[in-house]
This record gives C-alpha cells, sequence and structure tokens, in this order.
C-alpha cells in the first residue's frame, strides 16, 4: 500500500458555527414555517455530508438535493424520510431507489406522478410551477387524477425573483395559495433564501434557503443576518524579489512599478479561482491585506508581498471571499463563487 499523500496545499474552512447560526436566523426569519436546506450541489460546494450532520444537529429536518445520487451521498448522515429529491423520478430505476432507500422523490410532472404510482407510490411532494417555466407541473394539471392518486407531503413552488421587489412575487405567492386550497398535502414551501423576507405570505409550512445558509446575501433584507460560512485558504509556494519593470505571470498582465517582493500562491482557476481575479483579488495575511497582480493560472496565483514582508513560502493566505462583496467585484454570482470552488480544496 502506498502511503497517503500529504495533505493538500489548499483548503476550504468551513465555519460550522455560522453555519448553524445562519440557519437559526433564517428558522427565526421564517415565523411559524420551519427552515429546511438546500444542499443540492454538494451543498453549494461546502460538502454536503457535514452540512446536514451539523444542520440536523441544529433541527434541521429537511434536505434538498438535485439529483438522486445526492441523495444517496446523505444516507447514514440522516433519516431518509428527509432527504428529498428536486428533480423527481425520471426512470423507473429512479423510482425503485426512492421506495428501497425511503427518500422523496419531489414529483415534478403528470409523467412523474404516474411512474411513482405505478411503481408503487407512497409520500411524495409535488413542485408546481407558477411562473418560472422550469420545473413543476402546470396550474392547469393539478386537477388531474394523477395528482388525486399521489400522498403529498411538501406541496413546492418556486420564485424566480425572490432577490428582487417585482410583481411576479405576488403572482406567484397569488398562485401557490390557490393550488393549496385543491391539492390535499401535509405541509407547503415556497421561499428560498430571499423568499423568506417577502413576509409571511410566503411561508406555508416549511422554507428552502440555500444560499444564505452559506454565507450569501441575496437581498438587503437580509445583510446584517448572514455570517460567512466559507474561507478558501491557499499556501504561499514560493518568494521572490524583482526589479521595477519586470513582468509578472502569462502575458506579463502586470509590470512592476517598483522593486518588488512577490508569492506564488497554490490556487488557480482549476480550483474555481478564476480568471477574473487577475490584478483584482485580494488575499489576507497576517500582515494584512495582499493583491492579486498578473493573470491567474491553472494552478497558481501572484500576490504582491511587498507589505507583508513576514510572509513567506509554506504561510498561508486566505483567499478574501466574502460572497456579496466578492460578487460585486468579480462579476459572478455569489451562487457561482461557492458551487465554482474546486475538489482539490481540502474540506
Ligand atoms: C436551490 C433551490 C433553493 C434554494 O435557493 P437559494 O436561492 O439558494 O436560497 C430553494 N428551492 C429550490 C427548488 C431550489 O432549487
Amino acid at each position: 500500500m502506498p502511503p497517503d499523500p500529504p495533505p493538500a496545499a489548499l483548503r476550504l474552512e468551513i465555519d460550522g458555527d455560522a453555519l448553524a447560526a445562519n440557519w437559526r436566523g433564517l428558522d427565526a426569519l421564517s415565523g411559524e414555517a420551519r427552515a429546511g436546506a438546500a444542499v443540492k450541489a454538494n451543498a453549494y460546494g461546502l460538502g454536503a455530508r457535514r452540512v446536514v450532520e451539523r444542520l440536523a444537529n441544529e433541527g434541521c429536518r429537511d434536505f434538498f438535493v438535485a439529483h438522486w445520487g445526492e441523495a444517496g451521498d446523505l444516507l447514514g448522515v440522516v433519516e431518509p424520510a428527509s432527504i428529498a429529491v428536486l428533480h423527481g423520478p425520471m426512470t423507473d430505476r429512479d423510482c425503485a431507489y426512492a421506495r428501497a432507500t425511503g427518500v422523496r422523490p419531489v414529483i415534478n410532472s403528470l409523467a412523474q406522478a404516474r411512474r411513482w404510482t405505478a411503481a408503487g407510490g407512497g409520500a411524495c411532494d409535488l413542485m408546481i410551477d407558477t411562473g418560472m417555466n422550469r420545473l413543476g407541473l402546470a396550474a392547469s394539471e393539478i386537477g388531474d387524477e394523477a395528482v388525486g392518486a399521489l400522498d403529498i407531503e411538501v406541496l413546492h413552488s418556486h420564485l424566480a425573483s425572490a432577490d428582487e421587489d417585482v410583481p411576479l412575487n405576488d403572482l406567484q405567492q397569488r398562485r401557490w395559495a390557490q393550488a393549496r386550497v385543491h391539492v390535499p398535502h401535509r405541509r407547503a414551501a415556497l421561499a428560498n433564501s430571499a423568499g423568506i423576507v417577502l413576509g409571511e405570505r410566503f411561508h406555508g409550512e416549511l422554507t428552502r434557503p440555500g444560499i444564505a445558509l452559506y454565507g450569501g446575501v441575496p437581498c438587503v433584507a437580509l445583510s446584517g443576518a448572514i455570517r460567512q460560512v466559507a474561507r478558501p485558504a491557499a499556501a504561499v509556494i514560493q518568494v521572490r524579489e524583482i526589479e521595477a519593470g519586470e513582468g509578472v505571470g502569462y502575458n506579463t498582465v502586470f509590470v512592476a512599478p517598483r522593486a518588488m517582493r512577490i508569492g506564488t500562491i497554490a490556487v488557480g482557476y482549476a480550483d474555481g479561482y478564476l480568471r477574473c481575479w487577475s490584478n483584482r483579488g485580494e488575499m489576507r495575511s497576517r500582515d494584512g491585506t495582499v493583491p492579486v497582480i498578473g493573470r491567474v493560472s491553472m494552478d497558481m496565483t501572484i500576490v504582491d508581498l511587498s507589505d507583508a514582508p513576514t510572509v513567506g513560502e509554506g504561510d498561508w493566505l486566505e483567499i478574501a471571499y466574502n460572497l456579496p462583496r466578492a460578487a460585486a467585484s468579480s462579476g459572478l454570482s455569489q451562487y457561482e463563487l461557492l458551487t465554482l470552488l474546486g475538489s482539490r480544496f481540502a474540506r
């Protein structure tokens, strides 16, 4: 047996207390409703197993993933019945898997409803479309007998523009409220993170925050209520002194205006630290903030260490990654910023 490789020179620190505080805050903002958690895409890149374990300890009882394989990764971490698969059963195999494990499918179409019932059925969720036109039954379909045959735990819809003050929010809320009258169900859910602060009418019995759990601030009403959770960090692998006029990195898009001390960091665009951070990103060292200079390359990024004299090879720098600020600076969405972070980060 070869020995285990040594630890990676880049890591994603997850602040579990901030995650827990964000969930408790969103749960409180959900009023009478209970907050669940969207943990699809590996909990937005943070590591679904650890996130789910922590949130379950806080009292979270509903977890949403997109794919069946993502549900499989969570078996043994929480009760299967607390996991729901948003994409629903697209094949008989999906149905058989749901029935064998106890994971709940979210039914999105009449075809999925019939497939689930034909496979033997059981408790499921139902997603209705109220104006986003992405996934879910149309309003005209909810009276169908295939819906009547379902045993619906949660009746869902999803807001297209919860992070904006637009009339579509009210329209979607009214359509969802109408469906609640006509479709038997035990609980109803409409709000994502931003939807929670649209008010009580949007709450139902369950909310489905995602991004705000992980430190994202999708709307001003949530600013101040959310703590940063994910802190990427990478090690300095080399330090050098350069003269004024020397170029740095690919295509030398940075040219030293004076003699400088610079450092090469073990993170690059292959890790999701994209080229938009070239000549723009910042990292935090024990001597203060240091700027990214030159172009981000696949596995490495260069920073100016002139004002960080004690930082040397092997030291770690935290990549500035406050989500609302990083989004404003990079032009990427807060969702992209998190889900981009690659598998080379030790989590
Ligand atoms: C991803 C997702 C959420 C979470 O949305 P955020 O904006 O991240 O809070 C909620 N509901 C559904 C159906 C989703 O797909």
